[in-house]
This record gives structure tokens, C-alpha cells and sequence, in this order.
């Protein structure tokens, strides 16, 4: 299993913002929903080792968050939501910084197979603060998978594109999925519709579904997946 996460729990403070949700997931593309505030962003810094949880486990290829966190570093990529890059570098320079943290073996080779696999060649020798948010969401997946992880972890990585960047972004995600687990958090419906295999709405901490696509629907009377969420999670 690639990922394994079991009874998890987050307080902050008095908030608790996870709240002892467990579920697995296996190669393809998993979509993390949820209202904002439901907890999807705490339950993905545990799994990519930024914050402890209060409770619970997680783990990542069979290793611990906890006690075998650079194990499951070397086994995961995340693109957060705020996608943080530094403008001043260039495209192919930004990606030896990462390639040197990863100690990559031949890392000229490999910086150019992720330049190509994700259609970054046209601006590879472009300033990041030069790009369009297109290409900088595909810089930010270039360094989350330079290191080739068994597991991707992405943040709303499509949120503010232009519908022709969504298309490639979506693409690049799907082809990924075919080799590596991913969780993919989003609010556009359509994109859950065109990428994901399975479905896991978080609501105030706790899990309110896990099941495929067509699972979800069979068990809502075949509403649409906005109805189905708007169902399970409330208006707000
Ligand atoms: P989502 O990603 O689903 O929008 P989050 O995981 O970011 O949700 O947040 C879940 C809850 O935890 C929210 O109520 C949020 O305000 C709270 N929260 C998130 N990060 C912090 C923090 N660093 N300190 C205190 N509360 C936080």
C-alpha cells in the first residue's frame, strides 16, 4: 500500500482540523474534496512530513511520518498550494538546485527528461518570475518529481489556469497516475470527473466518502458529483 493513514488526528490548539480519519491508497489518482477548512491541506503536510499530527498514523511506502521521516521524503513529492519558487532563478537552474538536495545521479540527464515530460522545453532558459502560472505550475511538478517519488502529492495544482493550461496540466497529472499514487486536491468538479479513479470528501476533519466515481454516484441517486458534494458537506 502507498499510503496508509490511520486514525489520524490534528488538533491546533483547542481546533482540531483532522479528526481521526484513516484510508489507503494505491497507484492512480485519488481526489482529496472538501470545503475549505475541512482539512485536506493539514492531512497532506502530515503525509509530506511538514507538521506532526496529535494522533494516529500515517505512513508512506511502508515508512512512518515520524519515525522514518527521510525515508518517506525520498519516496514523495508535494506541490503545495502557494507553490513556492524563487523568481530569480532560471528553469534549469531552479531544477539542479532540487536535483543537488536529492543528490540525483546524473542529474543533467534527468533535469532533461522532466523538461520534456513536462513540456517545460519552450521556457526552459526563461527567469521563473518570467513565466506565465501555467509554466510555473509545471516547474513546481518538474522539482515535485525529479526525484522519481512513488507518490505525488498536489495541493490545487490547477487553481487560477486559463482553461487551455488546465488541459495540460490535467494531462500531465493523468499520465503520472499510471505509474504513481497520487492525491490530488481540487475544488473543480470537472477536473475530478477528468482525472481521478477514486473519491475520498473530507467535511469538518472527518471523512464523509471514499469510493470510486461511479461507486459515489450508484449510492446518490446518480446526482453529479457537485450535487453529491454539496450533499455531503453543506452549503457552506
Ligand atoms: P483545507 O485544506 O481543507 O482548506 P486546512 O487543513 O487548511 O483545510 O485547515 C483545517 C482547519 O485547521 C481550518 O479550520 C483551519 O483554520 C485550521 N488551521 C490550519 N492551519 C492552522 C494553523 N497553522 N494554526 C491554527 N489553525 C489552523
Amino acid at each position: 500500500m502507498s499510503i496508509r493513514v490511520q486514525a489520524l488526528t490534528k488538533l491546533y490548539g483547542q481546533q482540531k482540523a483532522v479528526d481521526g480519519i484513516s484510508f489507503s491508497a494505491e497507484p492512480g489518482v485519488l481526489g482529496f474534496l472538501g470545503p475549505n477548512g475541512a482539512g485536506k491541506s493539514t492531512t497532506m503536510k502530515i503525509l509530506t512530513c511538514f507538521i506532526p499530527q496529535t494522533s494516529g498514523t500515517a505512513s508512506v511506502c511502508g515508512f512512518d511520518v515520524i519515525a522514518q521521516p527521510l525515508d518517506v521524503r525520498r519516496h514523495i513529492g508535494y506541490l503545495p498550494e502557494s507553490n513556492p519558487l524563487y523568481p530569480d532563478m532560471y528553469v534549469k537552474e531552479s531544477l539542479g538546485f532540487i536535483a543537488g538536495i536529492h543528490k540525483i545521479h546524473e542529474p543533467e540527464k534527468r533535469i532533461a527528461t522532466i523538461i520534456e515530460q513536462t513540456g517545460l522545453g519552450p521556457e526552459q532558459h526563461k527567469k521563473i518570475g518570467q513565466l506565465s502560472k501555467g509554466y510555473r505550475q509545471r516547474v513546481g511538478l518538474a522539482q515535485a518529481i525529479l526525484h522519481n517519488p512513488d507518490v505525488l502529492i498536489l495541493d490545487e495544482p490547477t487553481s487560477g489556469l486559463d482553461p487551455n493550461q488546465l488541459i495540460g496540466i490535467r494531462q500531465l497529472i493523468l499520465d503520472l497516475g499510471k505509474t504513481k499514487t497520487i492525491i490530488l486536491s481540487t475544488h473543480i468538479m470537472q477536473e475530478v470527473e477528468a482525472v481521478c479513479n477514486r473519491v475520498i470528501i473530507i467535511n469538518k476533519g472527518k471523512i464523509a466518502a471514499d469510493d470510486t466515481l461511479q461507486g459515489l454516484r450508484q449510492k446518490n441517486n446518480n446526482n453529479t458529483l457537485e450535487q453529491i458534494f454539496i450533499s455531503l458537506t453543506g452549503s457552506n
